[in-house]
């Protein structure tokens, strides 16, 4: 990408492992293919169906530029029911998907050469995002000896004048952990007493398996100051039609929508209909996702700790991600994940892609059928470590 024609900042490559995964899993017969986040189950008919009657209806124009007034509407309704929390609509805005709105978030708050900590391991984009929009990426690492929690003193330790916001994703990719109510707190403590912001990645919400979600923003003192960034994609199965929602407190949306006016003006109106239908039938349509990914869960947790030399954490806590421990191989999650394609043509990823501290570790996503798992565990028992 180095080209005079080519600003250069974007010299460096950013491309995304799942993007390069995708590449290298095309040549090989047999793979199975463990390394994207992207369920095999597609959209519930009920969503598809509904999408296509009001595209039919004519919704297929730009939509008010905030997001559909339906869609907003029922996006408040969905707080009220699921958190007891009340919004105003100038709360809410909807996104063309997370990964953009969190781009945009960081861009509306950003001055350049702010910093913005980042819990680690942590989904690959964010420490990009945090650069597009001119910042510098602070790493929170956290440790499979704490559960992957937060130690407040250290976080409290990253913080200096430059400190704009800390990025939070729990249900967690990649390591499946959901923080407890004492990290929340902790979290939420430190945010209060430094006036920074919270953002929330709030996509994994109802895969957590143990204890039902608590948004951070229902803390006392933290509603001011969290930006939640919550997608369809993997909840509802819709990771195609790029659409989510960013609540946050109406100065903020204000710069996030002046933004987006001029990069996207309105998201997808026909994926807008779909989000609409998703929420109205989610009592429907979840139960049955979130069983088939906490079995597959289970069951891959569970024939991971029958392999020698590799663990993970038992019982799965959330997400539909598994995080390997294969320090006690002695390979490099790198050489560990080459050795399983190339012996046993199974992609996943090195935990190394999530941060420096996930060293040691591989991620392999459940995002097909128990019967795939089976025949991926089979071939991961028959390597040999010894050579
Ligand atoms: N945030 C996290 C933590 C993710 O794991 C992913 C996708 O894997 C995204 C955001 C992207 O979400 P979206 O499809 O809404 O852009």
């Amino acid at each position: 990408m180095k080209h005079r024609h080519i600003s250069k900042r974007y010299w460096k490559d950013k491309t995304t492992s799942m993007a390069k995964s995708a590449l290298i899993g095309a040549e090989i017969d047999d793979l199975i293919n463990l390394s994207i986040g992207d369920p095999d189950l597609i959209t519930h008919d009920l969503i598809i169906e509904g999408a296509l009657r009001d595209a039919k209806l004519g919704h297929t124009k730009y939509t008010d530029y905030r997001g559909d007034p339906e869609l907003r509407l029922e996006i408040i309704k969905f707080y009220k029911e699921e958190y007891d929390i009340d919004l105003e609509e100038d709360e809410v805005f909807v996104s063309s998907a997370a990964s953009y709105g969190m781009s945009l978030v960081l861009q509306a708050i950003l001055d350049d050469g702010d910093e913005v900590i980042v819990q680690r391991p942590c989904y690959t984009s964010y420490p990009y995002q945090v650069e597009l929009a001119r910042g510098v990426v602070v790493d929170f690492n956290t440790y499979e000896e704490n559960g992957f929690q937060v130690d407040r003193e250290y976080l409290e330790s990253l913080i200096t004048e430059r400190t704009k916001a800390i990025i939070i994703n729990t249900p967690s990719n990649p390591t499946g952990v959901c923080f407890d109510r004492h990290t929340l707190q902790d979290i939420a403590d430190i945010a209060i007493k430094y006036d920074i912001l919270i953002l929330a990645d709030d996509i994994y919400t109802e895969f957590s398996f143990q204890e039902p979600f608590y948004p951070i923003m229902k803390i006392p003192g933290m509603r001011e100051r969290t930006v939640t960034v919550n997608s369809f994609s993997k909840n509802f199965m819709m990771t195609g039609w790029r659409i989510a929602n960013i609540i946050a407190p109406p100065h903020i949306l204000a710069a996030v929508i002046q933004i987006n006016d001029h990069m996207m003006y309105s998201a997808s109106s026909v994926s807008q209909r779909a989000a609409i239908h998703a929420l109205r039938h989610r009592k429907e349509i979840i139960p049955d996702i979130v069983k088939e990914f906490k079995d597959r869960m289970f069951y891959a947790a569970e024939r991971i700790n029958k392999i020698p030399k590799i663990s993970t954490i038992y019982p799965p806590q959330g997400a539909f991600y598994q995080f390997i421990n294969i320090k006690e191989t002695g390979l490099t999650s790198e050489e560990f994940s080459d050795k399983l394609l190339r012996e046993a043509h199974i992609l996943a990823l090195p935990g190394n892609d999530f941060g420096d501290c996930g060293e040691g570790y591989i991620r392999i996503a459940c995002t097909v059928g128990v019967d795939v798992l089976k025949e991926a565990f089979d071939r991961m028992g028959k390597l040999d470590f010894t050579k």
